[in-house]
C-alpha cells in the first residue's frame, strides 16, 4: 500500500486530478436547482465551455450548452437522439473503441448506422468519409476527436469541411479533449460537440455536457419527435437559459457549482495556455516513456495531447505493471478493447501538471525495476524534464 496521505494520483484518461478549489466548491451546502446561485454557476459553466470549444458566447450564433447529470456516454446518446429518427441513416467515423461505441449508440436508438473505419492506431482518411457520405446520403455524421483507447486524434476539421459542403450535420465526440485541445467549433463548422466533466475540464465525473449550434437546434425542431424525454433538447432549452424561471428536471447543483469553479480556473490559466500546457505534457511524457522503454503504440504525428497508449517491455504483463505502479500511489489505466493485451494508458490532461507527470514517470520506472526490467535509473524523469524545458511550437 502507498503511504500517500491524499488520494491516489490519477494519471488515467479520466477521471483526472480535481483541484482543491473545485472539491471545496463541490462540498458547499447543496443549492436548490432554481436558486440564484445555481443559475449564476450554470451561466459561468456554459460560457466557459463555449469558450473552450470555440463557440460564440452570445449573439445569434451562440450555442445552447447543456450540462446534464450523466457521463460522456449519455452525452453521446443525447447528441444523436435529437438529430436522427429511428430508421434514418447515421454515418459514424470510427478510429477506435469510442467510435464503435457511437455506432452502438446509434443502433440502440434505431438508426441505420454505417461505419467508416480504419485499423486502430491510424486515422480515417477524409476522402473515405466524403465517399461514404455521398454513397449513404446520411444527413448526420458522428466522429471522435481523440479515441481514448489509442490516444489517436482524427482530422475532424477535414471531416467537418466535407460535411458542411454536403449539408450534413456533424456531431463530434470530444469527451477526451474539451478543455485540453481546441476544437474550434464555429470555425470548423461542427454542429454539436459532446463532452464530459471528468477529463480535460478537470471536474469530478458527473456532468454530460453538450454544445449545440443554432443549426443543430433547428434540425431538432424539424425532427417529428425525440425518442427520449429526458434528453430532448427542447425540454431543456428554457431551463438551461433560465433555471430560476423554468423548471424541467432537477439539476445536479453541486456539480454545476463545482464545474463553474473549474472553468474559472481554466479561464485564469487562459484557454490557449491550457492547450499549450497539454501539448507540452504530451510531448514530455512520451519522451520520458520512450527513455524507459515504453513506446507509444501509434505514431507521434497522429497522437492527441491528452492520453498516451503505450506498449510494455517484453515479459511484463500490462496488469502487473499497473498494479505495481499503484503501490506507489499512482493510478494508470490498462489498455482497453483490442489493445488491452498490448499495454497501458497514461492520461495527461485537465489539472495534471509537471509534478504529477514526474511522479508518474518515477513510479513507472520504480515499478519496472521491481518487475525485473533493466532501466537506466532516472532516465525517464531526466528526459521528461529536458523535454519540458524545450519550447513547444504554437
Ligand atoms: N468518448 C470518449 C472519447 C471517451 O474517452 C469516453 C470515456 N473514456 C467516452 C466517450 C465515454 O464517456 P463515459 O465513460 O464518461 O461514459
Amino acid at each position: 500500500m502507498s503511504s500517500r496521505v491524499t488520494s491516489p494520483l490519477l494519471l488515467i484518461p479520466g477521471p483526472t486530478p480535481v483541484p482543491q478549489r473545485v472539491l471545496e466548491a463541490l462540498a458547499r451546502p447543496t443549492e436548490g436547482h432554481s436558486s440564484a446561485a445555481t443559475a449564476a454557476a450554470l451561466q459561468r459553466l456554459q460560457l466557459g465551455v463555449a469558450q473552450a470549444v470555440g463557440a460564440p458566447a452570445s449573439g445569434t450564433g451562440a450555442p445552447l450548452v447543456l450540462a446534464l447529470a450523466g457521463s460522456g456516454t449519455l452525452a453521446l446518446e443525447c447528441g444523436i437522439v435529437n438529430l436522427v429518427a429511428p430508421g434514418e441513416k447515421l454515418l459514424v467515423v470510427s478510429h477506435g473503441l469510442f467510435g464503435d461505441r457511437y455506432a452502438a449508440v446509434g443502433r440502440a436508438l434505431g438508426a441505420e448506422v454505417e461505419v467508416v473505419e480504419c485499423p486502430w492506431g491510424e486515422q480515417v482518411a477524409p476522402e473515405l468519409v466524403e465517399a461514404a457520405l455521398k454513397a449513404s446520403g446520411a444527413r448526420v455524421m458522428a466522429a471522435t476527436h481523440v479515441d481514448t483507447a489509442t490516444g489517436v486524434m482524427s482530422p475532424f476539421r477535414e471531416y467537418a469541411r466535407v460535411a458542411r459542403e454536403l449539408g450534413v450535420l456533424m456531431v463530434l465526440d470530444a469527451v477526451a479533449t474539451v478543455g485540453g485541445m481546441p476544437v474550434d467549433m464555429s470555425e470548423s463548422g461542427i454542429d454539436v460537440v459532446v463532452t464530459a466533466s471528468q477529463k480535460a475540464l478537470g471536474m469530478p465525473p458527473g456532468l454530460a455536457i453538450l454544445v449545440i449550434s443554432p443549426a443543430a437546434l433547428e434540425a431538432r425542431r424539424r425532427l417529428p419527435s425525440c425518442r427520449s424525454y429526458f434528453l430532448d433538447w427542447l425540454n431543456w432549452e428554457a431551463t438551461m437559459g433560465d433555471p430560476m424561471g423554468r423548471y424541467f428536471a432537477t439539476l445536479p447543483t453541486n456539480m454545476i457549482i463545482a464545474g463553474a469553479e473549474a472553468v474559472d480556473i481554466a479561464i485564469e490559466e487562459g484557454w490557449d495556455d491550457r492547450f499549450r500546457r497539454h501539448r507540452r505534457m504530451a510531448r514530455s511524457v512520451r519522451r520520458g516513456l520512450r527513455a524507459i522503454g515504453l513506446s507509444p503504440l501509434a505514431e507521434e504525428a497522429v497522437l492527441g495531447a491528452t492520453v498516451t497508449a503505450t506498449g510494455v517491455p517484453a515479459g511484463v504483463a500490462p496488469t502487473d505493471l499497473r498494479l505495481e505502479v499503484a503501490k506507489d500511489g499512482v493510478t494508470i489505466a490498462g489498455g482497453i478493447g483490442q489493445w488491452a493485451p498490448l499495454g497501458v494508458r497514461f492520461g495527461h490532461m485537465g489539472a495534471a501538471d509537471l509534478p504529477d507527470l514526474l511522479q508518474g514517470l518515477a513510479a513507472l520506472e520504480a515499478a519496472l525495476i521491481r518487475l525485473g526490467v533493466t532501466v537506466a535509473r532516472g532516465a525517464g524523469v531526466a528526459e521528461l524534464v529536458t523535454a519540458w524545458g524545450e519550447d513547444v511550437a504554437g
